[in-house]
């Protein structure tokens, strides 16, 4: 049988059935959706800077790891048109204008549904096309921008990925509630987040049980008894080892070789945030 979220395989009669991983897994993706989803809603900055916020460094990594995906690199390109468009104050967007500016090989009907959802756009209908407007939720970050005026290439790809993060986020919590073939099929595309899912619980997993390092052949193990494509993960693999600044994803802050094996050493804030998100789990169920 088969673990429905994310195909570890295992003997028995059943077809599909959920892998004590994903069980562990899908608590702690539930309670980073909905401590990124207050902030979202509730805050007036969205600066990662702040301590309380940190988690949105999370959710720009998150979107960071995986941007070569098309499959999830249409969530990335969304927000960066979006966010252009909010710093330029025009934030009614038609389909045909969609269209021009975000190219991507699939539709973006089911992404542009996550960011409806999100309250990040309203979507209208009109006779001949689907009119989009950016909410005061998805200017928010656009007029940081303003206020800071440090408009450089990174800080504007940095920003796209914490929405983008926060889109995948929605995605990845939704994963987290499939027990059976009928969710997974009703997920965005039709289709889960296998290998971001799969890297995340790894990855995650690891330093929210406090481990400051792991190494690649643990990571390759636990992505290939998952039969996750060795090309997906060497795609993974490339991100981490890129930690040399505001273009690169920050969960990783060193790689060392050892022997054979290489061990990649967590970015301090990781450990810091995983135990705060657990702090902040408890406080609210008191
Ligand atoms: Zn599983």
């Amino acid at each position: 049988m088969m673990c429905v979220r994310c195909g570890l395989q295992r003997s028995g009669d059943e077809q599909f059935f959920v892998c004590d991983d994903c069980s562990e897994f899908g608590p702690l993706v539930k309670t980073i959706y909905s401590q990124a989803h207050q902030i979202f809603d509730k805050e007036k900055n969205l600066d990662p800077t702040d301590e309380d916020k940190a988690i949105l460094r999370l959710l720009a990594d998150t979107s960071f790891l995986n941007v070569n995906n098309p499959q999830t690199a249409i969530y990335y390109n969304l927000s960066m048109f979006f966010l252009q468009r909010a710093s330029a104050r025009k934030t009614d967007i038609t389909e045909s204008e969609l269209n021009r500016a975000v190219s991507t090989t699939r539709s973006w009907t089911d992404a542009l549904e996550i960011y409806e959802r999100l309250g990040l756009v309203k979507v209208t209908t009109s006779r001949f096309e689907r009119n989009i407007k950016l909410t005061s939720k998805m200017i928010k970050l656009a007029d940081q921008f303003e206020v800071n005026a440090t408009r450089s290439v990174e800080n504007e790809a940095r920003r796209a990925h914490t929405y983008a993060g926060y889109a995948l986020m929605y995605v990845l919590n939704e994963l987290a509630k499939v027990d059976s073939v009928e969710d997974r099929d009703s997920l965005p595309y039709g289709k889960s987040p296998r290998t971001l899912w799969t890297a995340l619980m790894f990855l995650w997993g690891a330093a929210n049980s406090g481990s400051k390092s792991f190494s690649e052949e643990d990571f390759a193990r636990f992505l290939a008894a998952r039969r996750i494509p060795s090309r997906a993960r060497g795609n993974i693999v490339s991100r981490l080892q890129a930690f040399d600044g505001r273009s690169t994803q920050t969960l990783i802050k060193d790689v060392e070789v050892s022997g054979r094996d290489r061990v990649f050493k967590f970015e301090d804030y990781v450990l810091r945030e995983m135990v705060r998100i657990r702090e902040r789990a408890r406080s609210r169920e008191r």
